[in-house]
């Protein structure tokens, strides 16, 4: 069995407890119009172009044989359409300029990838985090991973959309630890305006979670990314408050406010895609604070606030 895999980021502290390594599936039904990592989002793997590092030799117009490839005043033009992801003219760039976006592993492969990192997961309390992309579209992989993972007493932790089917969710959550579970907004039809999927499910598979929580076999820690225009609005952040106090009493271990960013914009240029928040600047210290202070009012759970945010005066 295999899967493909975009990133995996060594020695994190942000994907669960401890130091961990969190390894990124690729593919996405969720089309979040503030997604961080676009690259993953496809199922199949893709070349993508780093235009500061391309010579202009030429060499991939060659390799490909779907003219998928032009030159243009900006570099090479990589037409996706045309594109039937062979990757030859990643194999013919000298310079790594068109590369790869993902690397396809076999679920060994990965363990022993990941377990080579088993000293500082010990000694930090941490272990591994698979993410995506939305990592449960893969569950045969995941359990397969986790299940591996397990038998080598390394602490799991799945960071979900929750957006998948409620066996898939069960299955993968008998060798997992802790699950890092998306909420982004209760409202059914801004969700779906905003990420392009229904929330229903998503909310009933989070409310499925309480029993293997009661049970004390399973962790939650929820996290709401705060997206300017979207999510840091006072009304969102009050109903995730509200329906974690009311639908997950004593389950949530802690919820998360994540401060938007848009560091990812070169991703999307290497993907040749137009991006609308490409120039949305970092949220303020003092409006995080306040949205943060408003989660704490609701005594749903514990809260912290994350990210890189500027210091300014409330908004
Ligand atoms: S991956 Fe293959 S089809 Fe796609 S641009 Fe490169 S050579 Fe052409
Ligand atoms: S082969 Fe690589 S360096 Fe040469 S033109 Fe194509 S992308 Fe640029």
């Amino acid at each position: 069995m295999k899967a493909l895999v975009f990133d995996i980021y060594k020695g994190t502290t942000n994907d669960g407890p401890g130091m961990r390594d969190t390894v990124f599936l690729k593919g996405c039904p969720l089309r979040c119009l503030w997604c961080h990592n676009p690259e993953g989002i496809p199922f199949e793997n893709r070349v993508w172009y780093e235009r500061n590092v391309c010579i202009g030799c030429g060499e991939c117009l060659k390799a490909c044989e779907n003219g998928a490839l032009s030159f243009t005043p900006d570099g090479i033009y990589l037409d996706y359409s045309k594109c039937k992801s062979c990757m030859k003219c990643a194999d013919a760039c000298p310079t790594g300029a068109l590369s790869p976006i993902a690397e396809a592993y076999t679920v060994e492969a990965l363990a022993q990838e990941v377990l080579k990192d088993r000293e500082y997961f010990f000694s930090s309390g941490g272990g591994v985090t698979v993410s995506g992309g939305e990592a449960m579209w893969q569950k045969d992989f995941v359990c397969s991973f986790f299940e591996i993972m397990k038998k080598n007493h390394i602490h799991t932790a799945l960071d979900t959309t929750g957006f998948c089917k409620w066996e898939d969710l069960e299955a993968v959550i008998q060798y997992t630890d802790i699950v890092l579970y998306d909420l982004k907004v209760i409202d059914g039809e801004l969700h779906k305006q905003w990420t392009g999927v229904d929330n229903q499910g998503i909310l009933t598979n989070i409310r499925n979670l309480k029993k293997y929580i009661a049970a004390g076999k399973l962790r939650l820690w929820i996290r709401t990314p705060v997206i300017p225009g979207y999510t840091d609005r006072e009304e969102i952040i009050c109903e995730i408050a509200e329906f974690i106090r009311q639908q997950l009493s004593g389950c949530v271990e802690r919820w998360e406010l994540c401060a938007f960013n848009n560091s990812c914009v070169r991703k999307y240029e290497k993907l040749q895609l137009e991006w609308c928040m490409k120039r949305e600047g970092i949220l303020s210290q003092g409006k995080m604070n306040r949205l943060t202070e408003l989660a704490k009012a609701s005594r749903a759970t514990e809260v912290i606030c994350s990210g890189i945010m500027k210091e300014g005066k409330i908004l």
